[in-house]
């Protein structure tokens, strides 16, 4: 991140807690995935990482498409400039007036996981007299790599199970309003390293070519899903993938001789690695006490701002490192417990945190938040104001904004 705009300033122009994008960061996470990828394969931005329209514009502009789901992300895909025709709608649940107000608006493409979800999207399209293109999600029966998120493999609300294929295929592929375009295979997030990323698609790319032949269902989309990782609210680089790009070419030769003139088309997923790395959340030291020999360190922004999924014991808990301005050379650092300012014992954003000796009024830095960061917090938790968003290009601030909720009596 480019420490050209002090973090004190933007705090004290803008209130603190805030987070702070840099546009720069997202269009170089997005060239260096581009450039691990084989030429030609499309790449979605999943907008629950971080649906900020200037970060969304960003990855639209260099050529990534929109993965949404939900009528809220459909808006934000549109305020950042995504085509209708650049989107794909997943998700296992998809209701009557998404599907309407999405088809309404021209999305034509729907990942489905279910037969009644694709009868749901067939009968909506039906309706307006068009016709969806619908990828089958499929809940492969066993899975390739290792990852901290699995999603297939097991029961699951995710995609329609390999093994059930075969047998519903007549009716899948009869499902008036639809089209079968192809699969959508999302088994992973945030693999471990690039050989379990490696291994993951190279699964994937295997369960699609042997379901084409045990079925006969076309495939003219081929989305192999993702699990690029990116660090989380702690120091570290993004990976930079030096060995995918052929791997994948190599896969890809094997089992879809046809993908080099696009037959089938090849598509990738990816939030956390487009975007982590391009935001950080400011805050601010509001106290500090001692209770029975541990140190606490109260900031002014919690699990309402941050990871708040995972502050409710979700999802993985969350552990932050912070970065501080320098204090008084050869200071030394002391473990901390890093608490919020919420009313609630699960407001912890890390325990055995080394932090200087940290006074109320320090600026802190939360690194590589720009994913899961808001999107995942609980802004109505406790009544704070969301904090302000700070769009940060080319080292001058371009935009200001903040996230308001309201009660609206019918
Ligand atoms: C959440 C999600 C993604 C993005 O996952 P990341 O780990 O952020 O890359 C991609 N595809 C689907 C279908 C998802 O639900």
């Amino acid at each position: 991140m480019s420490r050209s705009i002090s973090r004190d300033d933007l705090a004290a122009r803008f209130g603190s807690p805030l987070y702070v994008y840099d546009l720069d960061r997202v269009a170089a996470a997005h060239d260096d995935l581009m450039a691990a990828l084989p030429d030609g394969v499309t790449r979605y931005f999943s907008l629950k990482a971080n649906p900020h329209p200037e970060i969304g514009r960003t990855l639209r502009e260099r050529g990534a498409r929109a993965e949404i789901s939900s009528a809220g992300e459909l808006d934000a895909a549109f305020a950042a400039g995504f085509d209708a025709a650049e989107i794909l709608y997943t998700g296992p649940g998809k209701t009557h007036d998404e599907l309407a107000v999405a088809l309404d608006a021209g999305v034509r493409t729907f990942s489905v996981e279910s037969p009644s979800d694709l009868r749901h999207v067939g009968a909506a399209a039906t309706v307006r007299g068009v016709v969806a293109d619908c990828l089958l999600r499929i809940n492969s029966v066993e899975s390739g790599g290792t990852t901290s998120i699995r999603m297939t493999g097991a029961p699951s609300q995710f995609g329609i199970d390999s093994e059930t294929l075969p047998a519903l295929m007549p009716e899948l592929s009869t499902v008036p309003g639809t089209r079968l375009a192809g699969v959508h295979l999302f088994s992973l997030s945030n693999a471990k390293d690039e050989d379990s990323l490696i291994a993951e698609f190279r699964h994937t790319a295997a369960t699609a070519a042997r379901l084409r032949k045990e079925t006969g269902m076309p495939i003219g989309l081929l989305d192999l899903g993702g699990g690029f990782a990116a660090p989380y609210l702690a120091h570290g680089e993004r990976t930079v993938y030096s060995g995918l790009r052929a791997a994948l070419e190599e896969v890809l030769d094997e089992h879809f001789p046809g993908w080099r003139d696009g037959e089938p088309r090849v598509a990738v997923e990816s939030g956390r690695y487009l975007v982590g790395d391009c935001g950080e959340l400011v805050c601010t030291v509001v106290n500090v006490k001692e209770s029975r020999g541990r140190r606490f360190v109260i900031l002014d922004a919690g699990i309402n701002v941050l990871g708040g999924m995972s502050g409710l014991g979700r999802l993985l808990p969350i552990t932050v490192e912070v970065d501080t301005d320098p204090g008084e050379p050869g200071e030394p650092m002391e473990p901390a417990t890093l608490a919020g300012p919420l009313c609630t014992p699960g407001d912890i954003l890390g325990r055995n945190v080394d932090v200087p000796r940290l006074r109320p009024g320090d600026v802190v830095t939360i690194p590589n938040a720009g994913a899961y960061g808001m999107t995942a917090s609980l802004v109505m938790f406790l009544g704070r104001p969301a904090p302000a968003e700070v769009v940060v290009h080319g080292g001058e601030v371009v935009s200001i904004s903040r996230v308001e909720f309201h009660r609206k009596y019918e």
